[in-house]
């Protein structure tokens, strides 16, 4: 086929002609051998009232290898022949080689028609005259008519083949790219589709199809901002079941899970439009309404509370009496007040209508958070600084699995206070205080400093370890944590790809442009970034691609209930594909049982942690590892 390859002196003298439609020499000369076979196989429409012509041009093409072909006598035959070709919206002839003069309708009728359906738009027509030489009118008249090539009386074979190639080939090209496009347009709208319902299963609790804490939190943010800017006050209710746990734990789950729902309804038809109902953990719901005065609020909470007490839950001929405590915190609009603030001083009110003896309505007031507040802050203050400045903090290593390799490559490192009678205390009592007092920055730091002069420590058959830090989201507001890093890693030569620092989804997006800064320097110096708790706030799936880590640590809670909840399966596997689609590595974490850890394999995640593999220890290495 030297004619189709290469050669440009051969692509330059095809055919005598080359019209604006036809083929670039370019192209002519990109159809490999290959493709050639592709063209081969595509289908061939000859129209012709004389079927001496059709034989002949048949023959041609039978020559080089075209033998797909079909012909039609007439205009209605070839335009009958066209509709029959088309399956799902698509024709299947690929070109159609058609005749000028013939009786009835002649070409250039057929030819209109195949241009006005869009199934046939695309085909590249060729018209065959019976005139011997170039005739402007007739040219006119073909092109007019949406012809794409024409060709004169008597057709020759080396004519004929390569105008065929050069209109096949480009149908063909265009034909791949459309059908990518498709493709493309598919897959996008799968990504939506999954986006969306990540989305909905992020906002939603599963059982009641109500919102769940996370939507409720960002409805307050807004409810906040309104209050501010339009001068309304809003109401949030805490509303705890007082007896849910007696029929959960005496009738079972499923009865459980079913007076969950009838609460959820019931209290769902007592609500307005525009207010807003969450299930917030499992027996405890809330209700955001906004634009309510103190009192209304007061006496919807009350009538709320009658709702309940009045609600009997039957099963067989047992009869439950449920009740609940309800608090309620006001957003004023004159007092500034964060989302976690309101959620705390309905959650505390609530508490002190439960401790008022329940089935109880109570009011947030200052003095109710002070008492508390302050007990836990007076408490725990003096042992923070007490731990500061007598070395009484330590920290425990948990080993990470590499799925990979199967070998233990990371340690997450998690603090602990050795407490008074040398008993350790877990980070969640003394990081809140902590953080509220102002003294999470000293153990930021100090975890920092500590962090590094362990792996500075490590035996030389262990300096491929490298170790997970937990930083406070106020740590990458510190202008001091980056010259500490840096000089730390200086004096002690540890290569900074051995320090990873976990920062949680929620404090990354709380300060992003400030906090991405902060991380992008760290990056620079060779350090490395996980997103932590990955999935519980994922209404940022925009930032987590704006955030410059290179792992994403998926959120405990998905983990633990992996081999029974369908929901939690889904979620894990869209989340693995996020991590691929933006090339940053997965990390699980909560991994408790061999079932578990087999399941994360099969979903492509790159590092595991958790019980199964490893508790968290005193030092790193002699860890448990799963077969
Ligand atoms: P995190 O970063 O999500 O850490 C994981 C927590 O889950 C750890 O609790 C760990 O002991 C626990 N864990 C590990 N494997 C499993 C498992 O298989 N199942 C279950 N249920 N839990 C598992 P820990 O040590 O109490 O830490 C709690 C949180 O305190 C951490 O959550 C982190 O947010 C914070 N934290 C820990 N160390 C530090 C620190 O050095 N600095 C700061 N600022 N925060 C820290
Ligand atoms: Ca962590
Ligand atoms: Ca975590």
């Amino acid at each position: 086929m030297s004619y189709i390859v290469n050669k440009p002196e051969n692509a330059a003298t095809p055919a005598p002609r080359q019209n604006k439609l036809a083929v670039s020499d370019l192209d002519y000369v990109s159809v490999s051998p290959l493709n050639l076979e592709a063209l081969r196989r595509m289908r061939i429409l000859i129209v012709d009232d004389t079927l001496d012509n059709i034989d002949l041009a048949k023959a041609m093409l039978e020559k080089s290898g075209f033998t797909n072909t079909v012909s039609a006598q007439s205009g209605p035959e070839a335009l009958e022949q066209m509709r029959e070709s088309i399956k799902d919206g698509v024709s299947d002839v690929d070109i159609v080689l058609l005749d000028v003069m013939m009786p009835k309708m002649d070409g250039y009728e057929v030819c209109r028609h195949l241009r006005s359906h869009s199934e046939w738009a695309d085909i590249p027509t060729i018209m065959i005259t019976a005139n011997a030489a170039w005739k402007d009118d007739i040219a006119r008249a073909s092109f007019d008519a949406g012809a794409t090539d024409i060709m004169f009386k008597p057709i020759r074979r080396s004519e004929l083949i390569p105008r065929v190639i050069s209109a096949l080939s480009l149908k063909r090209e265009r034909d791949l790219r459309k059908r990518r496009e498709q493709e493309l347009e598919t897959e996008l709208a799968e990504r939506k589709v999954m986006e969306a319902r990540l989305q909905y299963l992020v906002a939603h609790d599963d059982l009641t199809g109500l919102s769940n804490r996370r939507r409720l939190e960002q409805a307050l943010d807004n409810a906040i901002n309104e209050s501010q800017t339009q001068k309304h006050c809003c109401a949030l209710f805490y509303i705890d079941l007082d007896q849910f746990k007696v029929v959960n734990d005496l009738e079972g789950h499923v009865i459980g899970d079913r007076l969950l729902v009838s609460i959820a309804n019931r209290l769902r038809r007592e609500i307005g439009t525009q207010d807003l109902l969450a299930r917030i953990s499992s027996d405890e719901y809330a209700i955001l309404i906004e634009q309510i005065e103190e009192k209304a609020a007061l006496e919807k909470a009350q009538s709320l509370r009658k709702l309940l007490d009045d609600f009997l839950y039957r099963v067989d001929d047992r009869e439950y009496h449920i009740g609940a405590s309800i608090g309620v915190s006001i957003i004023r609009p004159d007092e500034p007040i964060t989302t976690s603030e309101v959620l705390a001083r309905a959650d505390q009110a609530c508490y002190v209508a439960k401790t008022h003896g329940r089935n109880m309505v109570h009011m947030y007031s200052q003095e109710d958070t002070e008492m508390h507040t302050l007990r836990s802050a007076v408490y725990w203050v003096p042992l923070i600084r007490d731990a500061l400045a007598n070395h009484k903090f330590r920290l425990f290593f948990q080993p990470v699995l590499d799925l990979s390799s199967n070998e233990v490559t990371h340690y997450e490192a998690l603090i602990r206070m050795v407490g008074e009678n040398g008993a350790l205390v877990t980070p969640d009592n003394f990081i809140p205080v902590a953080e509220r007092m102002g003294l999470i920055h000293d153990i930021d730091l100090w975890v920092v400093g500590h962090a590094i002069d362990v792996l500075k420590n490590l035996p030389e058959d262990k300096s491929h370890i490298s170790l997970n830090i937990n930083l406070s989201s106020y740590a990458f507001q510190d202008p001091e944590l980056l010259p500490l890093v840096r000089d730390k890693l200086a004096s002690t030569a540890v290569a900074a790809e051995r320090l990873t620092f976990e920062i949680t989804e929620t404090a990354a997006v709380a300060n992003f442009a400030q906090t991405r800064e902060m991380v992008r320097q760290l990056r620079a110096l060779g350090c490395r970034f996980a997103l932590d708790d990955f999935g519980a706030g994922f209404n940022s799936f925009n930032y987590v691609k704006q955030f410059p880590v290179d792992y994403l640590k998926i959120d405990g809670t998905f983990i633990t209930n992996l081999v029974n909840d369908p929901i939690d399966q889904t979620l894990v596997k869209s989340m693995v594909e996020i991590a691929r689609t933006l090339q940053k590595q997965i990390i699980a974490e909560f991994v408790e049982s061999k079932e578990i850890l087999a399941l994360l394999r099969q979903y492509g995640v790159d590092y595991a942690q958790g019980y199964y593999i490893g508790v968290p220890g005193k030092d790193i290495g002699g860890d448990l590892q799963p077969e």
